[in-house]
């Protein structure tokens, strides 16, 4: 079931065909075009799993195939970004670069970006687009911040004499880039199916909040960048999926939710209290959203 109702900004929810009828408010919350474009860009059909309905959340996928949920448009509107730099994209593709095609397998399908002479001379690239925030940026790149001694000492004060720290950015971090390194690959394996190489997987980040000073603090100083991806083995992700479909259709059939979507999916739980769509129909959303209101509170 897609999402059938927006969350206007005083806290009401509507219809979305209702919304897109008339305003309950007399004039909108964003332009008309805007809205209808946030509404199909939520639409989510019943049929076979897409990849990125896999990588996600088994229970999230699930719940937004079953659920009558609720979306509020103006945090929709970052997915708006990501479809019109695809949008922009389309109209300068050339017979040496393929783009936007649906490959599907047994198990699932999945729309690939750019593949083609991307980079370089090299016919095989596949490549893939993301708008995304500097924060997801600092970490696929490895970046990430520590404490470190500034060699001084608090002369006054309850920490008197204990030693000064400060923030400091590092570059040796692990890469942080499993969803995507996942999503991508399986694009190549769909590819490599078809009888198309493979050479390299590339994703072309463009930071949404390059200009901002917390980008700059994160030691994100550009606003786009190349972020290869490595290879990742064809018989761990093939069974990957055939689990995640598996469990999937399991649970639409027997109507049963399943079990709580793993750390890495939920985001250690920002998912849950920020971003996901459905947590109002998860136990442990709610469970998540309480434990937070009762520490403000
Ligand atoms: S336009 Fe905005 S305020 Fe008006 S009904 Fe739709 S969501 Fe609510
Ligand atoms: S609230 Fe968290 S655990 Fe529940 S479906 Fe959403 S992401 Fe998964």
């Amino acid at each position: 079931m897609p999402a059938t109702k927006f969350s206007c900004p005083d806290g009401q929810e509507i219809a979305i065909s209702g919304c897109l009828d008339g305003c309950r408010c007399g004039t909108r919350c964003m332009f008309l075009p805007t809205l209808r474009a946030v509404a199909q860009s939520s639409d989510r059909k019943l049929d076979e799993p897409t990849v990125t309905e896999l990588i996600s959340g088994s229970r999230e996928t699930y719940l937004k195939k079953i659920t009558d949920y609720t979306i509020n448009p103006e945090s929709t509107l970052y997915a708006l970004q990501g479809q019109g730099i695809h949008g922009i994209h389309e109209n300068f593709i050339d017979g040496d670069i393929l783009s936007e095609v649906r490959l599907k397998d047994g198990t699932t399908s999945g729309k690939f970006d750019l593949y083609g002479q991307l980079l370089d001379e090299d016919t095989g690239c596949l490549g893939d687009l993301k708008v995304t925030s500097s924060y997801k940026i600092m970490r696929s790149l490895g970046y990430y911040k520590k404490s470190v001694p500034t060699g001084e000492v608090y002369k006054t004060g309850a920490k008197k004499g204990q030693p000064k720290y400060r923030q400091e950015l590092f570059t040796d971090g692990v890469r942080h880039v499993m969803d995507w390194a996942i999503q991508l690959n399986y694009y190549r394996i769909l590819l490599e199916q078809q009888g198309f190489t493979v050479n390299r997987m590339v994703i072309q980040a463009i930071c949404r909040d390059s200009s901002l000073r917390i980008a700059a603090e994160r030691g994100i100083d550009r606003s786009v960048y190349l972020i290869p991806i490595k290879k990742i083995s064809d018989r761990w992700l093939i069974r990957y999926f055939k689990h995640k479909a598996k469990v999937l259709k399991e649970a639409m059939a027997t109507k049963e939710m399943p079990k709580v979507c793993s750390a890495r999916e939920r985001w250690h739980d920002r998912k849950c209290l920020d971003y996901c769509d459905v947590a109002d129909y998860c136990d442990y959303g709610i469970a998540v959203k309480q434990s937070v209101q009762k520490r403000v509170s």
